[in-house]
């Protein structure tokens, strides 16, 4: 199907593309890949498929089930990375005898965010994704955990903006956002809607980060973060919920929906996912000059820094204010930590720079 042009700017989209992201947590029971959960998820993508949508799956449990196989609970980066390696297969196998048994072929696609990232690959990876869908073959991704052992939510969304999909579904084993935690507030409101990401609707997440299976809310909203600045619409839902997947296409309300209001495009998309990875650490408050910097794309110069808050390390991922005005109006990765800038100031080297163009992400028109 040909891609769709949106209003106000934002990149076609191809209406019939939807990536499901669904969690280690929701696939596996007891610490191994739970057979019945994979096959009902198979049984709802090949659903999909078959009534013409084409959908990419994002799954995550590789980890968990090469753990479980190699009886190794080990916390070493080696540990995570072989217990990967073990465990993709028989994950990805899951999916494509559940594909098969409804008469679908599933392609695997191992890769990482650099990938993404990087123009090449990105060209390759996307022609190899697009030939599968053309093909009515379902592509089952996962990061490539033992190159880089990262976050699948993530992943999931910079693939949303490259294949342009119109749909990034996160499915969880919680219904939703809340507007407080579900744990401590047994009147917990579920939050069905958000006009557009903000700083606010973080803070929501971390009200309700406590809350049972709500740890993975924070990298959820990054993805959201990913997916919405480049124009793609995401929904957090249960991934349990009777018949999710085929509600959501319905436009029926379920989980929380997050409409875009980004226009950031692929070329963009290695600073989005520097800035969104993870959640920021610290504030840099500045000098109010520094939104013309910003809205010009330029560096900011440190001489632009008033006082600095956290404490954030050398490449961690900071937001940026303007005095007077709580709102974060960039986000990005600083060269200098709170204990370099700070030093980096007493000897007033104007040379030095706070962020690079090219390390954070304007957020002058949504915040
Ligand atoms: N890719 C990892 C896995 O399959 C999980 C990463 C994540 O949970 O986001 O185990």
């Amino acid at each position: 199907m040909h891609p769709e042009r949106n209003p106000g700017h934002a990149p076609q989209q191809y209406p019939d593309r939807i990536v499901i992201k669904v969690g280690t947590s929701s696939l596996i029971t007891d610490g191994c890949l739970d057979p019945v959960k994979a096959d009902a998820l198979a049984a709802s993508v090949a659903e999909l498929t078959h009534a013409g949508v084409r959908p990419v799956l994002v799954a995550s449990g590789a980890i968990a089930q090469g753990r479980f196989l190699l009886g190794n609970d080990g916390a070493a980066d080696e540990d995570w990375r072989l217990a990967a390696a073990v465990g993709q297969a028989p994950l990805f196998e899951a999916f494509r005898a559940g594909l098969a048994r409804r008469g679908l072929t599933a392609a695997q696609f191992l890769f990482t965010p650099l990938d993404l990232c990087d123009r090449e690959h990105r060209q390759g990876l996307r022609s190899a994704l697009e030939h599968a869908l053309d093909h009515g073959v379902v592509p089952v991704v996962n990061e490539n955990d033992a190159v880089r052992v990262r976050n699948n939510d993530v992943l999931s969304a910079l693939l949303a903006v490259v294949l342009r999909a119109r749909l990034l579904a996160l499915l969880t084993d919680v219904p939703g956002l809340y507007a407080s935690d579900p744990r401590t507030d047994p009147a917990a409101r579920l939050v069905p809607e958000v006009k557009g990401m903000s700083a606010e609707v973080e803070r929501l997440a971390g009200a309700s980060a406590g809350g049972p299976g709500t740890g993975g809310m924070v990298s959820k909203l990054g993805a959201v973060w990913i997916a919405t600045l480049a124009g793609v619409t995401a929904v957090i839902a249960d991934a349990h919920a009777p018949r999710v997947l085929r509600r959501l296409l319905a436009g029926e309300p379920v989980g929380t929906v997050v409409h875009p209001r980004g226009t950031v495009r692929e070329h963009g998309l290695e600073p989005l996912w520097r800035a969104f990875a993870t959640p920021p650490c610290g504030t840099l408050h500045c000098h109010p000059s520094t939104r013309s910097d910003i809205a010009a794309g330029r560096a900011i110069p440190l001489a632009r820094l008033v006082s600095a808050q956290g404490g954030f390390a050398d490449g961690d991922v900071v937001d940026v204010t303007a005095v007077g005005d709580p709102h974060p109006i960039a986000r990005g990765r600083v060269p200098l930590g709170a204990a370099s800038l700070s030093a980096a100031r007493t000897t007033r080297d104007g040379a030095h720079v706070l962020l690079h163009p090219s390390k954070y992400v304007s957020l002058l028109e949504v915040c």
